[in-house]
């Protein structure tokens, strides 16, 4: 019986994780939950799941989940204290990552230092903190393993190759849906429109990363630490239809890729049953129904976000947290509707432009230039 730690429950990714629980109650028990506002749906999940500690984004929340589930007598905490106590509950083998944003640094560095294998989905925490992140996996000798779809796909792809010298890692993307759209035309898109992802159904921000192509950005930091292979050895590929999950290429030429139909619940389930697979019901791909698989370079032009990740990979120190912080605070704008979609790679490139410079900065610098790149963009651009 494996048991879990999950963080960011009530999100796309955390909800997925539980139904894989619900189909599997002989293999996994969940012992913490963490979400941020959602009261309702994490009441609903402890009343079919039975964790042993909860906690909430604030305080309010948590006296009024306390309440709601009093005959449950579960204990419900808040706040980062509370995310790092679910992150590193001591009953669990493993801490699921789903949570949003850089947020998950903390709680994530915390299960790391608990011995938890980490099943990693959520991103931001390796492309702000990766170096820390690594360092402390390697040093407890723990496991992190890829939930996100292209990562758990090159995983895959390296499953039996250990020492075998990797030439390319090819990064699919959608190309979300604004592909093949100018500059021009993505003037007055709104929000609705950015909403509208071609394949997958997510949460509201990777949504929208993936229309910005952020997220693809962000996903070729994660892969360089995930995989130790250098930003530049990361290509993207556009994949319109999302089949080829990622490939990669090994010194002799050959690639070797993973396919299938787009269902988070696989990738989710494998860094669960590693390096078991397990039965898992859903879609099969069906190769004679397939018309084409499309394959195009990404325009990196109008789609600022890769430029800007080979960019901070490069520059490395704080420039990681520097876009990735700024990425957040604009999302959260124009998830609002308070900016415009092409207002994001302003706000990018403007808090990259005034990042300072630093070599290996630590969790401190770290959390201290996230705050300051929401000071400078406040500044410059509310
Ligand atoms: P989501 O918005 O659907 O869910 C986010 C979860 O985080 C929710 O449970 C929310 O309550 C919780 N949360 C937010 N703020 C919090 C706080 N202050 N304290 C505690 N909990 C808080 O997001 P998602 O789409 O599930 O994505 C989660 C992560 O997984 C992201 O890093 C994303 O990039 C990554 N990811 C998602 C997908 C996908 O298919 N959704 C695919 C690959 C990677
Ligand atoms: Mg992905």
């Amino acid at each position: 019986m494996k048991k879990i730690a999950l963080i960011g429950s009530t999100g796309s990714i955390g909800t997925q994780t539980l139904e894989i629980v619900r189909n599997n109650p002989e293999e996994y028990k969940v012992v913490a939950l963490a979400c941020g506002r959602n009261l309702e749906r994490i009441e609903g999940q402890m009343r079919e799941f039975h964790p042993s500690f909860v906690s909430v984004a604030d305080e309010e929340g948590a006296a009024a989940l306390r309440s709601a589930t009093k005959d449950l007598g579960i204990p419900v905490s808040s706040g980062m204290s509370g995310l790092v106590e679910a992150a590193a509950y001591p009953d669990a083998d493993v801490t699921v990552t789903a949570i949003v944003g850089m947020i998950g640094v903390q709680p994530t560095l915390a299960a790391i230092e608990a011995g938890k294998t980490i099943a990693l989905a959520n991103k931001e925490t390796l492309v702000t903190a990766g170096h820390l992140v690594t360092r402390a996996a390697e040093r407890k000798g723990i496991q992190i393993l890829p939930v996100d779809s292209e990562h758990s796909a090159i995983f895959q792809c390296l499953q039996g190759n250990r020492g075998n010298r990797i030439s390319r890692i090819l990064l699919t993307a959608s190309g979300g849906p604004f592909r093949g759209r100018s500059r021009a035309e993505l003037e007055h898109v709104t929000l609705a429109d950015a909403l509208k992802h071609p394949n997958w159904s997510m949460g509201q921000k990777i949504t929208i990363d993936s229309a910005t192509m952020v997220n693809k950005g962000l996903e070729v930091i994660e892969a360089s630490w995930l995989f130790g292979v250098e930003p530049a050895r990361v290509e993207v590929l556009v994949q319109p239809q999302s089949i080829i999950h990622s490939a990669v290429e090994y010194e002799d030429g050959a690639v070797i890729a993973q396919l299938g139909t787009p269902d988070m619940k696989l990738p989710i389930q494998y860094a669960l049953t590693w390096p078991a697979r397990k039965p898992l019901p859903g879609e099969r791909l069906d190769f004679t129904k397939l018309s084409s698989i499309e394959l195009a370079q990404p325009d990196q032009k109008t789609f600022r976000g890769l430029e800007f990740a080979y960019r901070a990979a490069e520059g490395g120190g704080v420039l990681p947290t520097s876009m990735n912080a700024a990425n957040e605070f604009a999302v959260a704008h124009f998830l609002q509707e308070k900016i415009r979609f092409l207002d994001i790679y302003e706000w990018i490139e403007y808090a990259m432009d005034t990042a300072p410079r630093t070599r290996e900065p630590s969790l401190e610098e770290i959390l201290a230039e996230e705050k300051d790149v929401k000071e400078r963009l406040r500044a410059k651009f509310l």
